[in-house]
């Protein structure tokens, strides 16, 4: 399994681009989320093998080139339609309303398979612990004996972290959202992540890293080059 990153920032800093990953597993390429930054970035670095895209949820800085990414596959990259996994069929007709509005007929341009589609796939819903009453998901990935979290936007690490702790023992990289504005109520605070790094590897994203005080402990995706595309 390998993750980079295409952004690591939050909703309002489109500096350091929105928070999406490339992620390898069995030789296949997960675009996870895809946020108004991410259009641009792959252009940019020119990566169409994009085999799955799966979202955490659909706020626009997680979805909002979605629309283009499919579109461009089929008409400039190699003329297939991308595969959009989903994790139940609730949030599956969401991600179809809200680009049948841009795309009229979704089905021409993207193909919808359940995330069992994928071996090692698992997630975990997280609805109403990012954003009041809103759907979210966390994402949990094993392959050859080892596991990787990606969070998704989640206020409630606790949720997470108290999951985990029921799965078997694995190596565990986790990649947490993190503020540090204790004001943001959307995000988990870098001081209720820290207590979990005695127990797992951490890495923050979906931030503005020139805003890391200086007792922060958790180190960030921004600051790993090998992360990052
Ligand atoms: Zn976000
Ligand atoms: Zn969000």
């Amino acid at each position: 399994m390998k993750i980079k990153f295409l952004g690591t920032g939050g909703a309002f800093e489109p500096t350091y681009g929105n928070s999406a990953a490339i992620l390898e597993i069995n030789q296949q390429n997960i675009l996870i989320d895809a946020g108004f930054t991410i259009y641009p970035k792959l252009v940019q670095l020119d990566f169409w093998k994009i085999d799955y895209i799966l979202l955490t949820h659909l706020h626009n800085d997680h979805c909002g080139s979605l629309a283009n990414i499919l579109l461009h596959s089929c008409f400039y990259a190699n003329g297939r339609k991308l595969v959009i996994l989903y994790q139940t069929e609730t949030f599956r007709d969401q991600i179809k309303s809200f680009l049948n509005i841009q795309l009229k007929d979704v089905e021409k341009y993207a193909e919808f398979k359940p995330t069992t589609e994928i071996p090692g796939l698992f997630y975990l819903d997280t609805f109403n612990r990012h954003s009041e009453g809103f759907q979210t998901f966390s994402f949990i990935f094993e392959e050859a004996g080892e596991r990787l979290v990606y969070s998704g936007d989640l206020r409630d690490c606790n949720f997470l972290f108290n999951h985990l702790s029921t799965l078997p023992s694995l190596p565990t990289q986790v990649y947490h959202d993190i503020s540090f504005d204790s004001t943001n109520k959307g995000h988990a605070f870098y001081t209720d992540l820290i207590p979990y790094q005695a127990q797992f590897n951490i890495l923050g994203y979906h931030c503005d890293p020139t805003q890391k005080p200086a007792d922060n402990t958790i180190p960030l995706v921004y600051d790993q080059p090998d992360l990052r595309y």
